[in-house]
């Protein structure tokens, strides 16, 4: 008997190894449907095979680097095996060839889908395009622009050997003390939406099997971006109400553009962590929403139920919740494969819920063609990567994402008879413009402030740069130093805010988990700010920075102030473009400015009785509002035009006239809000409906039209069921106000 058995399975082996290499009606024969080479595949594969796929481990190059030789040998030794999906953290094109070649010498030689988390560009990758960070992108208002950020950095995956990226964040974000609040779009569910179907359309196009184009993977779910004290994986405590209105609508809007992945969040929200949470992963992605891709789980966090939720008593208890609550792959490592090996063998995990999930990743591979192609070309990467054409779009997006804080007197820009430009600040210079998820970048693609008006001054001025320190080592005697050179200069700049480089910034104030109790200048940079601006010297205050910051003397002090956000690789160039009036500053805020960390938690979107009384001391009201956004030149609105009445269920075209009438050309973000006057649960006093951004010229004029979608009038009612309910509706543009009703 036991003869017969080893027979058999040595038939079986044989009988595959020679399929295999036939490849005619096997899942290698590109005639049969996706489908019908999923299910030949799946029936050759061992469980332990199966349970590889829902797996991702760490590239190889980075556990060498950090000195773990056996931690890379081993991971070798699986993916051979075929025992791993997927890999995250592949440092270079060559490494991702060299593991795809050893998944290739596997029984089954299944590809591994590679991913990175290229949040702004495929910034992890040495030399590729940084595009500005979430924050700056979300403020340009501009989605066809984000949408070609999205594309570029698909194609620089692609030709590097990725083919999943971990982004878009499309986390609302309610509390700018988090770190990683300048990773995403903004405290506005409409405005994130927006940018977040932007993203997931330039990564995947219509259909991934097209060329150059990547799985999203839209995170965290959910609700992360408001965490009670503001540090990351702190919990989160929402009713359903906030949930539905506030943090659900990105998610439901980039599941709905076609997002292939999403990523579970670190927190819990309500007493359960997200990666347990079957209402969150089934009821709602599943089942409400039709979520038809996959589910990945957060660094470690399927091992966070038991090593920091301690809602399971260990790894197999962990690893059950998650995979029946609707984690579909874990990232990352050891841990994971043996107890859900065992938690089949004991029918703790029925088969065919594995089965379902190996389906769906199997299925992504064969769609991104990489059974056919899983290599990519060496020699290629560099007509890719960071081009002429790539650069350009990091420029412009970088250019439209710079907001005009204050502009008195109309200092910006910088006169074309100014003689002595004074420029100083820890941010002048440094990586902080390249921000969170980043690595280090050759020199010559980061362009900072200084290289950036270095390269752009004018013929007649003269720079002074002066080198004060770093965020952390700026001292009075550098202060006192700055001053003398300030005390001689035309105009003075001065470049503050924070950094969020990822890559050993000395002086990093920001980004993921770095979060912050007080939201101020760090550091001694607001002494350097009011000792300069003392001297007398028209001063303007550039920030670049990944948060809102408290910075209420400077609001009332400094005459000009351009909040750059963290700009990119061309940030420098942007800056100078906008100092120098080559472009005229468009970007407004996807966050409103707090005056101080006590007025947090904060949001413009608020519902009304919050204004009810006031703070007894001090300013109620944040420093510059959700949308706030200045331009060297000025725009007129007027003929403000809708329908009287519309019924439930009826789109709104909202027709504008803005007209520049102002002397500088200039781009207009157009912003809807609207208010339901009197409903059966509360509304937000306001909420941005609809935007589009459009060019004008001086004195010219156009008439925009804006929808603003029927959704956007409904709300979730006593019952929480979504309704739209008869009656009043404010519309607000532009300054002017007027009001339509909902008919039954
Ligand atoms: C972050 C994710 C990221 C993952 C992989 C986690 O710590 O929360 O956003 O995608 O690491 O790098």
């Amino acid at each position: 008997m036991k003869k017969n058995i080893i027979v058999m399975i040595l038939l079986l082996m044989f009988s595959q190894v020679f399929l295999a290499e036939n490849n005619e009606n096997t899942y290698f024969d590109t005639n049969l449907t996706v489908e019908e080479r999923v299910n030949d595949l799946l029936s050759r594969m061992t469980l332990r095979e199966k349970i590889g796929q829902l797996d991702q481990y760490l590239g190889t190059a980075y556990k060498r680097k950090r000195g773990n030789d056996s931690a890379a040998t081993k991971t070798e030794e699986l993916i051979k095996k075929g025992y791993i999906g997927s890999l995250l953290i592949v440092s270079t094109a060559k490494e991702a060839n060299e593991l795809q070649r050893l998944a290739e010498s596997s029984r089954l030689k299944i590809p591994l889908l590679i991913a990175q988390d290229a949040i702004h560009g495929h910034a992890l990758y040495y030399g590729a395009t940084v595009f500005p960070t979430a924050v700056g992108i979300a403020s340009t208002g501009n989605l066809e622009l984000a949408k070609k950020a999205a594309e570029i950095t698909a194609k620089e995956l692609r030709a590097t050997g990725y083919q999943w990226t971990f982004s878009p964040n499309v986390d609302v974000t309610r509390d700018p003390r988090w770190g990683r609040t300048g990773e995403t779009f903004g405290e506005d569910p409409f405005l994130v939406g927006e940018m977040g179907k932007a993203f997931v359309i330039g990564y995947q196009g219509d259909d991934i099997s097209q060329p150059n184009r990547v799985l999203s993977c839209i995170k965290h779910f959910v609700a992360g971006g408001q965490p009670i004290d503001g540090k990351n994986f702190a919990p989160m405590d929402v009713s359903k109400r906030t949930l539905h209105e506030i943090f659900f609508p990105p998610f439901k809007k980039a599941v709905d553009a076609g997002a292939w992945t999403l990523m579970a969040a670190h927190n819990e929200v309500n007493g359960i962590p997200c990666h347990a949470s079957e209402y969150l992963l089934t009821d709602i992605l599943r089942n409400e929403w039709d979520f038809k891709g996959f589910v990945v789980s957060d660094w470690h966090d399927i091992e966070a139920l038991y090593r920091i939720h301690y809602v399971a008593d260990g790894m197999k208890d962990a690893t059950k919740q998650a995979l029946l609550a609707g984690v579909d792959m874990h990232m990352y490592g050891e841990g994971f494969a043996k107890p859900a090996v065992e938690l089949v063998e004991e029918g703790a995990i029925p088969i065919s819920l594995i089965d379902a999930k190996v389906k769906l990743i199997l299925e992504t591979k064969f769609r991104l063609g990489l059974f056919e192609n899983r290599y990519v070309d060496l020699d290629e990467i560099e007509n890719v990567i960071a081009s002429k054409e790539h650069r350009e779009v990091a420029l412009q997006i970088a250019r439209e994402s710079i907001v005009l804080l204050k502009n008195e007197n109309q200092l910006l820009p910088i006169k074309s008879d100014t003689k002595k430009i004074f420029l100083t600040g820890p941010n002048a210079t440094g990586n902080a413009i390249l921000g969170d998820w980043t690595w280090k970048q050759p020199e010559e693609n980061v362009f900072t402030v200084v290289k950036g008006l270095q390269e752009n001054l004018p013929e007649n001025m003269e720079l002074n740069y002066f080198d004060c320190g770093n965020i952390y080592s700026i001292t009075d005697s550098s202060i006192a130093l700055a001053v003398k050179e300030a005390e001689q200069s035309d105009i003075a700049l001065v470049v503050v805010g924070g950094n969020n480089f990822r890559d050993g910034a000395p002086d990093r104030t920001g980004g993921e988990n770095w979060a912050r109790s007080d939201i101020k200048l760090y550091g001694k940079q607001i002494e350097l700010v009011q000792a300069i601006e003392k001297t007398g010297t028209p001063t303007v205050v550039i920030l670049i920075n990944g948060r809102p910051l408290a910075i209420p003397w400077i609001a009332e002090n400094i005459p000009s102030i351009l909040e750059t956000w963290e700009p990119g690789m061309e940030g420098g160039k942007a800056i100078a473009d906008v100092l120098f009036g080559e472009y005229n500053p468009s970007g407004k805020l996807p966050f409103s400015i707090p005056r101080s960390v006590g007025q947090l938690q904060y949001w413009y979107n608020y519902k009304p009785s919050r204004e009810a009384r006031d703070y007894k001391f001090g300013e109620t009201g944040p420093l510059y509002d959700f949308g706030h956004g200045l331009s060297y030149t000025t725009f007129e609105y007027s003929n403000l035009t809708f329908t009287d009445k519309v019924s439930a269920g009826d789109d709104v075209k909202v027709k504008i006239t803005i007209k520049n009438t102002g002397s500088y050309s200039g781009d207009e973000i157009v912003q809807i809000y609207l208010n339901d006057e009197v409903s059966s649960v509360t509304t937000p006093v306001r909420k941005l409906v609809a935007f589009q951004k459009i060019s004008l010229e001086p004195n010219e004029e156009k008439i925009v039209t804006l929808t603003i979608p029927s959704i956007q009038l409904a709300l979730y009612n006593r019952e929480m069921k979504q309704v739209i309910e008869p009656g009043v509706f404010k519309v607000m543009a532009g300054g002017l106000i007027d009001k339509f009703e909902v008919v039954e």
